[in-house]
């Protein structure tokens, strides 16, 4: 199966902070394929922009090293990649100075789409916010995109908001979750709102419980202080899990349009039970032979910041009461993984003699590696040596189903492209950060007033004991990661 592209219409897109590591490994490669695919339109133009003093031509060789160093060779390569230099621009602009934004104005387009994509740390929205306003350029059609992270809390991700909705409406505001962008994460609302197989089972009376893992193998490098700054809940849990988990247990919308998704996004977030500090493990990877740990990382041998959070979530609604939702997420473990996966309760009722106990199903969704769905079912053993049940995957993986030139998309790719599409289906709206905000902040608070300190884990495994006990006590057990 081919996917079909669609071309987007005409834009001037402004990339702030396009020489940053995000624009050059992610947001400039993402655009470059869907330049690629023929999506971008041959008379897009996007305009770059940080305080380096550069040339457009000195740009335009920056960006051919990025494309050719993140994105994988191709016969027609170097033919696409310069025309898509012919795209570019580039203009010195400083945040926090006048400087360069007339020059910035002059470059714009009045008839086209038009977008900035902040790709810069938070300090400098509101002042980037503020110069797009005081030169003329905050039009009612523009639109801004924003990256994570969102704040720190409630109070600095209300400060945020309010700085941008001073110069921008909301329906103009695109916060950018990257999960939301991955294709098996849009697969989750198809496989659930396009199939009516699924809806009827997808509650408490079938489901014993769900287990969301994005789990690492790599540490913090190069990231140190901000995460140490960070740490788990803050960099993953308040959004990507938060989002995988709204995704997976919102009603159905009414309709799939931005504010009727993210309507019941914000109802889940709002239906979270506060979360007992006997239900959270915190871990931090402890040194190896040879390798240093988490606290040798930062550089503070008292640093109490987690490098891993497991917890049992709640969410006090109809469809899902007593259904435990337990997240994960860590750095230095056995794999790299995310997947949501959906236990179904088991079959009230054995039929089948002198067999084991049968296990309820599991469905599995996969967003790396390997993008894809699997349901775990039981059958019969083959072979005619009596009557055994086996556990068997039917599994779909995305890259298989849909065709070798069905390349999976990048998530900024699909996110970039909606952005020019005026879609904010899949972006957080100011209201969902702020709830999911709320939610967080008394776990965090709890932890800095009793001062405890994370489990120390070995690096290359699931975590501290405690997140294995936190499952057993319930007497459950977490998915292997990577298993
Ligand atoms: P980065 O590598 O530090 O790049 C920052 C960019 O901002 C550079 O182009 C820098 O260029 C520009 N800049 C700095 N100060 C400026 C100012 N006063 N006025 C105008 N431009 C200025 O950061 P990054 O890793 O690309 O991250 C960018 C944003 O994305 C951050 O909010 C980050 O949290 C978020 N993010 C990053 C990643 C990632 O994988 N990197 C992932 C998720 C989210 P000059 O120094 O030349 O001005």
């Amino acid at each position: 199966m081919v996917s079909r592209v669609i071309p987007v219409e005409p834009f001037d897109l402004v990339l702030f902070g396009a020489t940053g590591d995000l624009a050059r490994r992610k947001i400039l490669p993402g655009l470059f394929h869907r330049y690629e695919v023929g999506q971008v339109p041959q008379d897009a133009r996007i305009i770059g922009s940080a305080r380096s003093e550069m040339t457009p031509d000195e740009f335009k060789a920056d960006v051919r090293a990025a494309i050719e160093e993140f994105t994988p060779e191709t016969s027609d390569r170097a033919e696409v990649l310069g025309r898509f230099l012919g795209c570019l621009d580039y203009v010195s602009v400083d945040a926090m100075s006048d400087a360069g934004w007339s020059a910035l104005k002059g470059q714009l387009r009045p008839d086209v789409v038009r977008a900035y994509y902040l790709s810069v740390a938070p300090s400098l929205f509101a002042g980037i916010a503020g110069q797009l306003e005081k030169h003329g350029m905050a039009m009612p059609d523009a639109r801004i995109v924003v990256e994570k992270p969102f704040g720190r809390n409630l109070e600095t991700a209300r400060e945020l908001n309010a700085s941008l909705r001073k110069f921008f409406r909301e329906h103009q505001i695109y916060r950018i979750d990257h999960y939301l962008g991955k294709e098996t994460v849009q697969n989750l609302m198809a496989l659930r709102f396009a199939n009516s197989l699924f809806e009827p089972l997808w509650n408490a009376t079938h489901i014993d419980h769900v287990q969301i893992t994005v789990a690492e193998s790599l540490g913090i490098e190069g990231r140190e202080a901000y995460y140490d700054h960070s740490g788990a809940m803050r960099d993953m849990v308040q959004n990507h899990l938060v989002q995988l988990l709204c995704l997976t247990a919102m009603e159905p919308p009414s309709k799939f349009t931005p504010n009727a998704v993210r309507d019941e996004k914000v109802k889940v977030i709002e239906a979270l039970d506060p979360v007992a500090p006997s239900d959270i493990a915190r871990g931090q990877y402890r040194a190896d032979e040879g390798e240093d740990g988490y606290l040798d990382h930062v550089g503070d041998p008292q640093s109490r910041t987690e490098s891993f959070i497991a917890m049992k979530v709640r969410i006090a609604n109809w469809r899902w009461a007593g259904v435990p939702f337990y997240l994960r997420t860590g750095k230095r473990l056995r794999a790299r993984v995310s997947e949501i996966m959906v236990q179904f309760r088991d079959p009230p009722h054995t039929i089948f003699p002198n067999v084991e106990p049968v296990q309820g199903n599991k469905l599995i969704i996969r967003l790396q590696p390997d993008e894809g769905i699997t349901l775990r079912t039981t059958i019969k053993d083959p072979g005619p040596g009596g009557f055994r049940l086996a556990e068997v995957p039917l599994d779909m993986s995305f890259a298989e189903a849909l065709g070798a030139d069905s390349r999976p998309q990048d998530a900024y790719e699909r996110l970039v492209m909606d952005v020019i599409r005026g879609d904010q289906t899949l972006f957080m709206r100011g209201d969902e950060v702020e709830a999911a905000w709320a939610w967080a902040d008394p776990i965090i608070e709890g932890w800095e007033r009793t001062r405890d300190k994370p489990f120390p884990y070995d690096q290359g495994s699931s975590g501290p004991e405690e997140a294995l006990m936190l499952m057993h006590r319930d007497g459950r057990r977490w998915r292997q990661i990577g298993g």
